[in-house]
């Protein structure tokens, strides 16, 4: 045995290699694999490849879980599930076509409008999640916790550091824009965030108010004027009105509309109903 090999078996030096250099897949299936090349007649360099291979595929799968892990979504939803009869005034066609990420190379935005319930944080969370499959770093946040986090950073002296870390994700997934009134140093910081990216990188955005309305979120018509003015440039809109999705579940699938298992749904349930009649309001 040469020397330098004499502490331990080839198989436990190996997998102290194999380990320091990172290759778990090698080390997990170089035994049966060399099995099945020995069965197959397959040679070394094949075997290589095959064990090489794996490795790769793994890598790849090991990397998209981490960027969906890092990109913070709430679930992880994807166009699998999504019924795009269910709301007619989205442009399938768009959606599938942004689905391939390649808005994102282009630095593009994309903008979600329509009442609630309508599918617009599914379609966000699944153009993230193709987006992390593509490799590209993607951060989901709602405009209220973006806020928070941006006032909260502000407050502990560490803002630019939070703002370079939003500036450097390809995709920006900023939700629900309108359900929150913001305050105006919540809304200068916002104004920040989508000027920062400007032409740098990709931001989704997903409200429930029409443009027209966003100043009664952002307060100033400067303000509001500004940062459409960015976010709007390179542009797809995505118009999702229709009856709520979740409403039209849980009406076709309980008793009573109350007995919704989902507190979420209850919610919006509670404010379709009519208070004079009791009946759901398709809205
Ligand atoms: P919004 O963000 O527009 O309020 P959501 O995306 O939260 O709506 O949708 C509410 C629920 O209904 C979610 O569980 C979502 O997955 C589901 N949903 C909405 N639209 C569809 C659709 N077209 N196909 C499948 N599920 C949908
Ligand atoms: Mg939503």
């Amino acid at each position: 045995m040469p020397r330098g090999t004499t502490g331990g078996t080839p198989q436990v030096l190996l997998a102290h290699h194999l380990k320091q250099l990172k290759l778990p897949t090698v080390l997990r299936e170089y035994d049966k694999v060399a099995r099945e090349c020995a069965r197959d007649g397959v040679d070394h360099p094949r075997y290589l490849l095959r064990l090489i291979e794996l490795e790769l595929i793994d890598r790849e799968r090991r990397m998209v879980e981490r960027r969906i892990k890092a990109a913070r979504f709430p679930a992880v939803k994807s166009f699998d599930t999504f019924d795009f009869t269910a709301i007619p005034t989205l442009n399938k066609m768009l959606v599938l076509e942004l689905a391939r990420s390649e808005f994102i190379l282009r630095r593009e935005n994309v903008i979600a409008l329509g009442n609630s319930g309508t599918g617009k944080t599914h379609v966000a969370l699944a153009l993230g999640l193709a987006a992390c499959q593509k490799g590209f770093t993607v951060s989901f946040t709602t405009a209220a916790a973006l806020v928070h986090q941006l006032m909260e950073a502000r407050d502990e002296r560490r803002l630019l550091k939070t703002q370079r870390d939003l500036q450097a994700v390809k995709l920006l997934i900023v939700d629900e824009l309108g359900y929150v009134p913001l305050s105006p140093t919540g809304a200068e910081l916002l104004f920040e965030v989508f000027s920062q990216r400007y032409e740098r990188g990709s931001t989704i955005v997903t409200s429930n108010l029409p443009f027209e309305d966003w100043t009664s979120i952002l307060h100033s018509e400067r303000l509001t004027g500004a940062l459409l003015d960015r976010l709007t440039h390179h542009v797809h809109i995505l118009t999702m009105n229709g009856d709520s999705y979740r409403l039209r579940q849980s009406s076709g699938n309980s008793r009573s509309p109350f007995s919704a298992e989902k507190g979420e749904q209850n919610q919006a349930i509670a404010e379709a109903v009519d208070p004079e009649t009791g009946e759901i309001s398709a809205t």
